[in-house]
């Protein structure tokens, strides 16, 4: 059974991009006979408001899209993530991070190839580890990727994209581990979980068939696909889509303030207007 997502941070109001985005993910759905779900995105309790969840159900309503519920809303499932963590932990393939960002920054600048050079650390000596933690100094829990190679034993990754990656990629892709931004980090001090991991532990838990979403989100392919591997989840088939221009042939991006959905409402666009602009009858 075909299962896709769409999957929104309640960071702000949905614009004409995320319309886009749910639309080819629910009109996807539609045409395989298959589900459609809504994941509410809150883990960053800094970032996210009620509100704009409230809006979200409205904007998408409008839209004409129905989804299953209950929703799951990744705040109402930390404990999940935290599992996740901790069999990445048992496994030896994490490590705590104390490095504040000047100190990282530092050391991108310093590096070689400056800040494209791929990130990769280990743990403290375990007694300036216990002294720090005995301190109550901030961490993060990072993958560490030398651990994760040594764990795949040369493995190839790959993933099937149906859409198209930015640069036309299609089909068969390899997902190189060291493409995926060194050691990233899987879980903070502030923000219980990072964005991959509890992405990766959603599409699992909630059988997501196909992930379907913007093409902004094509690099960040490779290292979800090493999660799945050091988790054991499937992997799902990934149709990445183009991202929507405004008439200045620049991305929508709510840090633009780019007309929201409530504005078009408000100003007496209807659903069906937009979506024949957005393409969709
Ligand atoms: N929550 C992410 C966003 O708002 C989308 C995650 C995904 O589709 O994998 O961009």
């Amino acid at each position: 059974m075909f299962v896709t997502r769409f999957a929104p941070s309640p960071t702000g109001y949905l614009h004409r991009g995320h319309a886009f985005s749910a639309l080819t993910a629910f009109e996807a759905a539609r045409a395989a006979g298959g589900r459609f779900l809504l994941r509410i995105e809150d883990i960053d309790a800094t970032r996210c408001r009620p509100p704009y969840e409230e809006a979200i159900y409205e904007d998408l309503a409008w839209l004409g899209l129905e989804w299953e519920t209950p929703v799951r809303r990744q705040s109402d499932h930390l404990d999940d993530y935290q599992a996740a963590l901790a069999a990445l932990t048992a496994d030896h393939l994490t490590y705590r991070c104390f490095k504040t960002r000047k100190e990282l920054a530092q050391a991108a600048a310093s590096a070689p190839h400056g800040a494209a050079e791929v990130h990769r650390g280990a743990a403290l000596p375990a007694a300036e580890e216990a002294a720090r933690l005995a301190a109550g100094d901030p961490f993060a829990w990072r993958l560490s990727l030398d651990a994760a190679e040594t764990a795949l034993a040369g493995r190839p990754l790959s993933f099937f994209e149906e859409g198209a990656g930015p640069g036309g990629e299609r089909g068969h892709i390899l997902a190189d581990p060291a493409l995926s931004g060194g050691d990233i980090v899987l879980a903070r001090k502030d923000v219980g979980v990072a964005y991959h991991l509890a992405v990766v532990v959603d599409d699992a838990l909630q059988g997501v068939t196909h992930v379907i979403r913007g093409q902004d989100l094509f690099e960040a392919t490779p290292v979800q696909r090493l999660l799945q591997a050091l988790l054991d989840l499937p992997t799902p088939a990934y149709r990445h889509h183009r991202l929507l221009t405004g008439p200045d042939g620049r991305r929508f991006a709510k840090r633009d303030r780019a007309e929201t959905l409530r504005d078009l409402r408000a100003r007496g666009v209807s659903a069906a207007e937009l979506k024949a602009e957005l393409g969709f009858e």
